[in-house]
């Protein structure tokens, strides 16, 4: 009764806020019209960024900065600083949540509810789940909206109206609660059957899934969202192709995916592990961007794949994912006993006790965001630095940065770069792509008798 009564509180706030939502959404460009791009679509190589006998790294960077306009270096810098306190708002509203559910025994009710249903344990767990999913959404929905959908609008990042936009998150709902569905039978399977080791074998179960989820993504998740195809423009994939077999890479292919769909972000990725391992360019790249600019990105990208950043990337949150299970072992035993009777949670293996495990790591998730920042942005660091040496665009890069500045800020300070940053600041990017530059000069002079 009571989660009815949440239901349908939580779909009259949706509504309202569909309401909203259209009546800003029509005042938006329509389809065909330029995006509210903030950063020069061509940026020239300025004038201390070219080669002389007295290039300088320092000079040459801040010669590139300077071709930002101020409006867009503000835009950016507010929409990424926004994104600090964001961190903070997504943490503490994620906290309230869960304590709601535990404090006014919407989880036991949930839990009951899914008992009455069948008297499959497994098959109460997928009832839960699919419960725990319906009502977090609609009590996240209003901070959901607001970031993924308004915010994105407001600082012209987005290309959707509304209903797409909702319909995304419906199929990342739906995502979600089929993978998530899944691993929560098996944990619950595992924590039921060995009360006093499950939190190995649970770590275990999880590194799996997660290893599963990174196969099978690029071919079955991520094309729920967006049209993945082949690249077939020689004009492009000739020097992408080339740069990928002098690096020892055995791709075939390069694929585009038309992220326009969602957002104006130029971007591109290697994604998936083996034999599903992929390098893919966004539209918006590809239509933004000048060839050099590409090529310094593909450059990037191959970085990842050759110095194996995925198969690392696994292992590290592999060794995240069995200091969380022991967190969770030492911490779920400490929380029922001091409110397991006030929250009906009967045990560690009791549906009911999701919310507090999304409590900790939620918590546990805050605390490490400077850690997970710092890891990503290291292996970025590596890539930028290989990419260099494979494309030797190192000007092509600059402009990347430049292009990649719309959603992050140019010029952190360094312990907010260490804290808040995944990716290298563009500053520091540019500053590295010029450091490269000078001490490869030979490659840019132009040769006598020309
Ligand atoms: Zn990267």
């Amino acid at each position: 009764m009571i989660i009815h009564k949440a239901l349908f509180a939580g779909l009259v706030v949706i509504a309202l806020l569909v309401c909203s939502g259209l009546s800003f959404a029509q005042q938006t460009p329509g389809p065909g019209a330029k995006p509210a791009t903030v950063m020069p679509d061509v940026i020239q190589v300025p004038a201390a960024a070219q080669p002389s006998e007295h290039f300088d790294a320092d000079a040459a960077t801040e010669a590139y900065l300077a071709q930002i306009p101020a409006s867009a270096r503000s835009r950016s810098d507010a929409y990424f600083e926004g994104g600090y306190w964001l961190i903070l708002w997504d943490f503490l509203y994620g906290v309230a949540i869960y304590l709601l559910l535990l404090y006014l025994g919407w989880s036991a009710a949930m839990r009951n509810f899914s008992e009455r249903l069948t008297r499959f344990k497994p098959l109460q767990t997928f009832i839960y789940w699919a419960e725990f999913m319906a009502v977090t959404t609609i009590l996240g929905a209003p901070l959901a909206l607001y970031e993924g959908f308004y915010r994105e609008r407001q600082y012209g990042l987005a290309t959707q109206t509304l209903v797409p936009w909702l319909g995304d998150q419906l199929i990342i709902l739906l995502v979600n609660l089929l993978l998530g569905g899944g691993i929560a039978m098996a944990l619950f399977g595992v924590v039921r059957r060995l009360p006093r080791t499950w939190w190995i074998w649970g770590a275990g179960v999880s590194i799996v899934f997660f290893i599963f989820s990174v196969m099978i993504a690029p071919v079955f998740i991520f094309p729920l969202l967006n049209k993945y195809t082949v690249l077939d423009d020689p004009k492009i994939t000739q020097p992408i192709l080339s740069l990928a077999r002098a690096n020892g890479i055995p791709a075939q292919k390069v694929y585009m995916m038309d992220a326009s769909r969602q957002t104006t972000r130029m971007s591109a990725n290697v994604s998936g592990y083996g034999q599903t391992m992929r390098i893919t360019l966004n539209d918006n790249l590809l239509r933004r961007g000048s060839p050099e600019e590409i090529q310094s990105v593909m450059g990037h990208e191959m970085g990842h794949y050759v110095l194996h950043h995925i198969a690392k990337d696994i292992l590290y949150f592999s060794v995240v994912i069995v200091i969380f299970f022991a967190f969770l072992f030492w911490s779920l035993e400490r929380g029922i006993a001091r409110w397991g009777e006030r929250w009906k949670i009967r045990g560690v293996g009791d549906t009911a006790i999701v919310p507090l495990v999304f409590l900790l790591g939620t918590l546990l998730g805050f605390v490490y965001t400077p850690f997970f920042n710092t890891h990503i942005r290291t292996n970025e660091h590596e890539a930028d630095r290989y990419g260099l040496n494979a494309s030797r665009q190192p000007d092509g890069f600059a402009q990347a940065a430049i292009h990649l500045g719309e959603y992050r800020k140019m010029s952190p300070g360094p312990v907010e770069e260490w804290i808040f940053f995944d990716h290298p600041s563009g500053r520091n990017r540019i500053y590295d792509a010029m450091r490269w530059k000078a001490e490869n000069l030979q490659l840019f002079t132009p040769k006598s008798g020309h």
